[in-house]
């Protein structure tokens, strides 16, 4: 029995004591019947001499020896653990960290890293605007901060090839130039806008790294690249060193254990630096609510398989350009399935071309057919991969779903696959899109699982925080609910609340290994580019565009008499979304009504400055357009004084 006991202790020593004490303690009304039963001299049943020798039992002696290797062992995990252990804490050394773009927003990524003397810039990337931007096809961010500390920057350090991170080099670099530092694939991406936007001699900046190397750039960087897998291939994160330590700066990524090219991420890497001793940790938060892992890029291919293996016409499958993989996949399920490809679409041809230039991807040249043969093929032959995933008006997808498109038609046979997630705010125009195509006949592809995302889930998340450890922790990339969800995780991953920052564009935050602050803030924003001609649109042009589209504009031109304050003619009146072409005359009529009532209320000498009364009638006209309509139209008076 005593062995027994022995056994109960050893599984849970805790909860073998703990809870039979207490009921022992608050079970009065079963203790007394068991006393009472005792009395009337009936034998003790053996469970309850079970538990009361365990009750007795002395406790086992104490192993001093072993207790001081529990203590060192305890003292081993707070020195893995504790990222103070292994930091310089007498170091002067700061760094300062300036996100100009990708904080608050998704997309537009770009972070100034400054020592004293010396800065580099971290990805240069673009964004997309919103709806009421009218007329503007993207945005880059701000170069204002860039232009004041110019002499300092050494160089521009790209993670990866995704136009959030480098769309905007061209803009910069027509602006001011600086070394280029990335591997091939970015470097190669870069080089085509730089041709697009005719500087093509700003190639000359570019020094392509390889991974595992590290860079001395400067006086004060030490910059290793560390492969990442993502949706794009040859993605990195950096490990950036200065005098103040080590940062490491995720970029975007996710841990994909079984890529399609084999290159995983190296995590091995990321446990050095960890082991090292890391400052502070930059880390994507684009995925911070997702709590299961984000599958493999591979899990796509079952998928695949199945569509073609089923599809009885053509396939038009659509993804995003720069996610090589999916269309290798795509490519390598349609030879299979005895299909030749037909790739449409400049940026999906421009990509394809380069992966396979520069041996990212290996296919053979015969499997490709150019967009005029196939009229000549049969349906069942065919897999075209085209651009217009996000239901773009200008891709070839939407082009071919309004029957617009020079070489293809949609058939009543074809099936249409889109691999790839609507970005948020592109959900309208897909669904229209699809309304194109089903109306032209084509079957839209229900299939599941045919698409995953390149970002790192909370999952993702923590292992990225448990293998570098750091001291501190700036969750980027996102909006704010994202980064706001992703200091949770660090939290829960051993970041202290107080060592975590949630930045915003423009803060500048210094680091030493002892603290971290918000030093200051610098100017941040949005330039608007025309896509049409690659050049800025000054913000009041997009001001008064979004003026236009909501409330309209009035234009009026008035004669007036000088000598005795009247008016010469009726008022012309044009008014564009505000009223109705039948109710131009009667509006008309107000008008000259405000103005006449206007003209008999006119200050001497204020009739002489056409500019000052345009201004006050522009005050009157506001007004009472405000009044009747409650809209603020763009109201553009002339007064001609005679
Ligand atoms: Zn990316």
């Amino acid at each position: 029995m005593a062995e027994e006991n022995q056994g109960n202790k050893e599984t849970n020593p805790q909860s073998d004591r703990k809870p039979n004490n207490r009921s022992n303690n608050n079970r009065k009304p079963n203790a007394s019947a068991n006393t009472g039963a005792n009395k009337g001299g009936k034998p003790n049943n053996p469970s309850k001499n079970k538990s009361r020798n365990r009750y007795r039992r002395q406790p086992t002696p104490i192993d001093e020896n072993l207790k001081a290797f529990v203590q060192k062992n305890q003292e081993a995990h707070k020195q893995r653990l504790n990222p103070h252990y292994k930091l310089d804490l007498n170091s002067k050394a700061k760094i300062r960290v300036t996100p100009l773009g990708g904080l608050g927003e998704i997309g537009g990524n770009i972070t100034v890293f400054e020592t004293e003397k010396e800065a580099i810039l971290v990805d240069v990337g673009m964004s997309f605007p919103d709806e009421d931007m009218h007329g503007v096809d993207i945005l880059v961010p701000d170069f204002t901060y860039l232009r004041q500390i110019k002499d300092k920057i050494k160089a521009v350090i790209i993670t990866h090839a995704h136009e959030d991170h480098i769309g905007a080099m061209p803009y910069l670099y027509k602006d001011m130039q600086f070394p280029i530092y990335a591997t091939p694939l970015p470097l190669a991406m870069i080089g085509n806008k730089f041709d697009e936007h005719h500087i093509k001699e700003c190639r000359k900046y570019f020094n392509p790294v390889v991974k595992r190397e590290i860079y001395e750039i400067g006086e004060d960087f030490k910059i290793e690249w560390m492969h990442m897998t993502h949706s794009i291939l040859d993605s990195s994160s950096l490990a950036i060193t200065t005098d103040a330590g080590t940062i490491i700066h995720t970029g975007d990524f996710k841990i994909d254990h079984t890529p399609v090219d084999g290159y995983t991420s190296d995590l091995h890497r990321l446990a050095h630096y960890g082991e090292k001793g890391v400052l502070c940790l930059l880390s994507d938060s684009t995925n911070s609510y997702n709590p299961l892992p984000t599958p493999s890029e591979l899990s796509v291919a079952p998928a695949l398989d199945r569509i073609f293996a089923k599809a009885e016409g053509r396939v038009l499958l659509s993804t995003f350009s720069s996610n090589i993989h999916r269309v290798f996949q795509a490519i390598q399920y349609g030879i299979k399935y005895g299909r030749k490809i037909c790739v449409i679409g400049r940026s999906m041809e421009r990509n394809i071309e380069i992966a396979m230039q520069y041996d990212y991807i290996r296919l053979p040249k015969n499997a490709f057919v150019e967009a005029d043969q196939i009229s000549h093929m049969n349906d069942k032959e065919i897999l075209i991969v085209t651009t217009g995933s996000q239901g773009e008006p200008s891709s070839a997808l939407f082009r071919m779903s309004i029957g617009e498109h020079r070489h293809v038609k949609i058939k009543p046979t074809d099936l249409i696959v889109l691999s790839s997630r609507a970005i948020p705010g592109n959900e309208g125009s897909i669904s229209g899109m699809l309304n194109h195509l089903q109306r032209a006949g084509a079957t839209i592809s229900r299939e599941k699982d045919i698409h995953v995302s390149g970002h790192a889930s909370i999952a993702e998340q923590k292992l990225m925080l448990r293998l570098v450890n750091p001291k501190f922790f700036l969750p980027v990339h996102g909006e704010y609910n994202h980064v706001m969800a992703h200091r949770e995780t660090g939290m829960m991953c051993g970041v202290p609340e107080r060592n975590i920052m949630i930045m915003n564009d423009g803060d500048q935050i210094e680091i030493a290994s002892k603290y971290m602050r918000k030093v200051k803030t610098v100017k941040s924003g949005k330039t608007y580019i025309d896509n049409q001609n690659n050049r800025q649109i000054e913000d009041d042009i997009v001001l008064d565009r979004q003026k236009l589209a909501s409330d309209g504009i009035v234009m009026l031109v008035a004669q007036v008499d000088a000598q005795h304050c009247k008016m010469q003619a009726k008022p012309k009146v044009t008014t564009f979304g505000i009223v109705a072409d039948k109710q131009d005359k009667a509006f008309a009529k107000e008008m000259e009504d405000i103005l006449e009532n206007f003209l008999l209320h006119v200050k001497e000498g204020q009739i002489e400055n056409p500019r000052a009364l345009e201004n006050d009638l522009r005050q009157i006209v506001r007004k009472h357009i405000y009044r009747k309509m409650k809209k603020y139209p763009l109201i553009v008076p002339h007064v001609l004084i005679s």
